[in-house]
């Protein structure tokens, strides 16, 4: 048999689920697809539709996503008519009832090209209520041959109704190994970049915190060289604090953190995976996964030597920065007090 949506990574249990309901003929009409971003939602969600409406067969009579024909080709390049994405229009926070209430619509009208009618929602958590209300009535007793995917990071602003109509489906995130060797394996541009610049693709690939879509993004050369600058300036505060030499050196590394809101948060963000991975370091055992660090011995060796109590501490201190960061503080003050705390801590 061919392999299942070899197009997505891993997640070899949802695959098996998915494969073996296409297989027997009992794919659900609703499909709720949960995962970060980057994780590959929009993958499955168009190797599924092709899946539904690939002209070949199996040798065992199956309809899997060939990926040759027309049909296929069409999905996986947004051409096929009766796959309808529905996303956030532009500078709008939530995906509103109208949107939902013209898929409703569009729901009776018969298929141009085949015989399924396929819906995608991308940012299915931004319905408003009131769009997941009229939802319901399409998942309900949605016409023959309808199929209707919900393509959520995280599930808790989606009501329980709209959840136990469609199927839930989970996808993973990924070490850095299993990243680095799948972008390795699969992309001619990413191995190209993994040999000539090999430190900068490992920095880059362990920043995408386990996000495939992502790390693909930050290990194109312009991107890499921020990220590893962004990477330098955290690992120079925890070096300072792990040193225990002077505070001076702690000190300026914290003042040369951005004062932009945003990238402040970014920074702060970082920072708090740093020291969250620090704490992972002393407690977890074997087969953590870090989100800021590469490894265990990238870890150990910038802040191993900082105590439980004070990395709690630090954890603590940094958080509670980031969260006066979203209280409007004056950024530079912020970076003062935060300078000052973490001596303290
Ligand atoms: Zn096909």
């Amino acid at each position: 048999m061919r392999s299942i949506f070899p197009k997505l990574y891993g997640n070899d249990a949802v695959k098996a689920r998915l494969g073996g309901a296409i297989v027997d003929g009992r794919l659900p009409h609703a499909l709720l697809i949960d995962g970060q971003e980057g994780s590959g939602k929009t993958t499955l969600a168009k190797e599924i539709a092709a899946a539904l409406v690939c002209e070949h067969r199996t040798d065992e009579g199956y309809s899997l996503p060939c990926h040759i024909c027309a049909s296929c080709k069409k999905v996986m390049n947004d051409g096929y008519v009766d796959l309808h994405v529905t996303e956030r229009a532009e500078g709008k926070a939530t995906i509103g009832v109208g949107e939902i209430k013209a898929i409703r619509r569009d729901t009776f009208l018969s298929a141009t090209e085949g015989s399924h009618k396929i819906y995608l929602i991308k940012d299915a958590e931004k319905m408003t209520p009131e769009a997941q209300n009229a939802l319901l009535i399409a998942l309900e007793e949605p016409p023959e041959g309808v199929v209707i995917m919900l393509l959520a990071a995280g599930t808790d602003r989606i009501l329980t109704t709209i959840k136990s109509r469609a199927q839930h489906i989970a996808l993973s995130r990924f070490s850095p190994e299993e990243i680095s060797d799948y972008l390795v394996r699969t992309d001619k541009a990413a191995e190209r970049i993994s040999r000539e610049d090999p430190e900068g693709f490992r920095i880059a690939v362990s920043a995408s915190d386990g996000r495939i879509g992502i790390a693909r993004r930050l290990i194109e050369p312009s991107m890499r060289e921020g990220v590893i600058a962004e990477r330098g300036e955290t690992l120079n505060i925890i070096k300072a604090l792990g040193n225990g030499r002077s505070f001076r050196e702690a000190y300026e590394a914290v003042m040369a953190l951005p004062t932009k809101r945003p990238e402040l948060a970014a920074s702060l963000e970082r920072l708090i995976s740093a020291l969250g991975d620090l704490i992972k370091l002393k407690y977890a055992g074997e087969g953590v996964t870090f989100s800021f660090f590469t490894d265990a011995e990238e870890a150990d060796g910038a802040g191993g030597r900082i105590s439980s109590a004070r990395l709690f501490k630090l954890y603590e201190t940094v958080s509670s920065a980031y969260d006066y960061n979203y209280k409007n503080a004056n950024t530079s003050a912020l970076l003062m007090t935060l300078a000052a705390r973490l001596r303290e801590a």
